[in-house]
């Protein structure tokens, strides 16, 4: 495999590579379980499941871990305002995350530890910082990291040396999150308040529990190692929550890096606003579902942009991918029957049988290798998305001519790009199929009885005719294996 991304740490592009040669050893700080995850929060997980896929693809076993947050500022806040104690309120957006993740395509990682499942982890990392002087505990029973400690504190997100100095000196800053201007030493225990309520483990500084950015170290470190292949995130945790995260774990093990490669992805727009509270634009996957779309749709619309680029989610760009599923559902039913070993649905093999494949269904020539090449050359999804679709014209004029094995040889590249991008055709076509359409006028439901005629007899100029004026007169053809849908084009 030739995977190379861009390296935050170092600012260049490096290849992907498992240090120890069998398995990428791969870390994602995963969601906080206070509320549902927000499309924004989404396409960086996205943009993680295409790189283990990627990555997967290429031969290499992925060993991924994503946590999940269930104790800090915000879970005490909104479960207190929910009137629930924290287990019951976290575990009930934790199985929404699972849902939403599912109904997306992710891949699950191969552990998904959780904040309060690991205390005494965090309690023997804290331990060691003080016995190594990183850090030291204040009267009230907390604990801070003190930054001064550490002299590369503040290299991965390039913050301003001179400012640090300024603003670090006696100040404590115990909110698991704070801003760029707040450069101080961080709390890696907080003693118990009041407002905690129920929310409390013992420490050898007394009842208290974790600052946000201990889990993370004290995780990554027990399930990958003191040191790892890759690190991702969204790009507003670089500062503080990741600069964190390394002074913590490289001061406990005086081993570096503590990661050798950082994976940083970008914010989310929508319909071209920055998401925000004021705006009321904080889309999920369930009010998007709401308006008709499938996550599928939304999948492929949260990818079509570089991860390392603001990506602006429109409606238009779904409804743009919703076409091109389309597309893909007409050619599996006109060219694909019996291709391959997916028997009646080609672009929708399993994930091992797209893993098992490997780069070689990406070995056709032309645009085939060209969108392999992209998402080698630091994931770019645009461009690969970009020949993909090449490919589906290319299918659409010319597939009708093909002998077997070429419509075999398409069908495994395209089954194979669909696996890597996670588009799941099969939902997307069956739970099309099972939302009913609204009735279609007699003369559009008559051309549509025509056209299925016509494919009957093998006279596709005179279906391709029929199915223009269907779409002239604002409806759509869903073909299904034993029949077909209507549908009326969306607005
Ligand atoms: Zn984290």
């Amino acid at each position: 495999m030739a995977l190379y991304l861009h390296n935050t740490a170092s600012g260049e592009r490096e290849r992907v590579y498992a240090a120890d040669g069998e398995a990428l050893r791969f870390y994602c700080c995963g969601p906080t379980v206070y509320g549902p995850a927000h499309i924004g929060n989404f396409r960086t997980f996205l943009v993680q499941d295409l790189f283990r896929r990627v990555v997967e693809v290429g031969g290499l076993p992925v060993h991924h871990v994503r946590n999940l947050t269930d104790v800090d500022d915000k879970t005490i806040r909104e479960a207190a305002a929910a009137g629930e104690d924290l287990p019951t309120f976290t575990a009930r957006w934790r199985d929404r995350f699972h849902e939403d993740a599912a109904a997306l395509n992710l891949l699950p990682p191969r552990e998904e530890p959780s904040a309060v499942e690991h205390i005494p982890e965090q309690i023997g990392l804290i331990e060691r910082l003080l016995a190594s002087g990183h850090a030291y505990a204040t009267a009230d029973g907390s604990v801070y990291y003190r930054i001064a400690s550490f002299p590369r504190y503040g290299q991965l997100s390039g913050i301003d040396r001179e400012a640090l100095r300024e603003n670090a000196s006696g100040r404590l800053e115990d909110a698991d999150e704070y801003d760029k201007e707040s450069v101080s030493d961080f709390v890696l225990w907080k003693a118990w308040k009041p407002e905690d309520g129920e929310v409390g483990w013992e420490s050898p500084w007394g009842r208290g529990r974790p600052g946000w950015h201990t889990e993370c170290s004290a995780m990554s470190v027990h399930y990958l190692g003191a040191s790892f292949d890759v690190h991702g995130g969204g790009v507003d945790l670089c500062f503080p929550h990741h600069e964190n995260e390394i002074a913590q774990s490289e001061g406990v093990s005086g081993e570096r890096p503590f990661v050798r490669h950082w994976f940083h992805c970008e914010h989310l727009q929508v319909e071209g606003r920055k998401m925000s509270k004021s705006l009321g634009n904080f889309l999920t996957l369930a009010d998007l579902r709401a308006e008709g779309f499938h996550p599928m749709e939304i999948r492929w619309a949260l990818l079509s942009g570089h991860y390392r680029k603001t990506l602006n989610f429109t409606r238009e760009n779904a409804r743009a991918a919703r076409k091109a599923l389309q597309r893909l559902a007409d050619l599996e039913h006109s060219l694909g029957r019996g291709v391959g070993t997916a028997g009646e649905a080609p672009l929708s093999p399993s994930w091992p049988e797209v893993v098992a494949r490997g780069t070689e269904a990406f070995a056709g020539g032309g645009d085939q290798r060209a969108a392999w090449a992209a998402l080698e050359d630091d994931l770019n999804a645009p461009e690969a998305l970009g020949h993909f679709l090449r490919e589906v014209g290319r299918a659409e004029r010319e597939g009708r001519g093909w002998e077997p094995g070429e419509a075999a040889a398409w069908f495994s590249f395209a089954g194979s790009f669909l696996g890597v991008f996670g588009i799941d055709l099969r939902a997307w076509r069956e739970d099309r199929a099972q939302a009913r359409p609204a009735e279609a006028p007699a003369e559009v439901a008559a051309l549509a009885a025509e056209r299925w005629e016509a494919k009957g007899r093998r006279d596709f100029a005179s279906a391709d005719a029929l199915r223009d004026r269907i779409r002239e007169a604002g409806w759509q053809v869903l073909d299904r294996p034993d029949g077909y849908d209507l549908e009326p084009i969306g607005d």
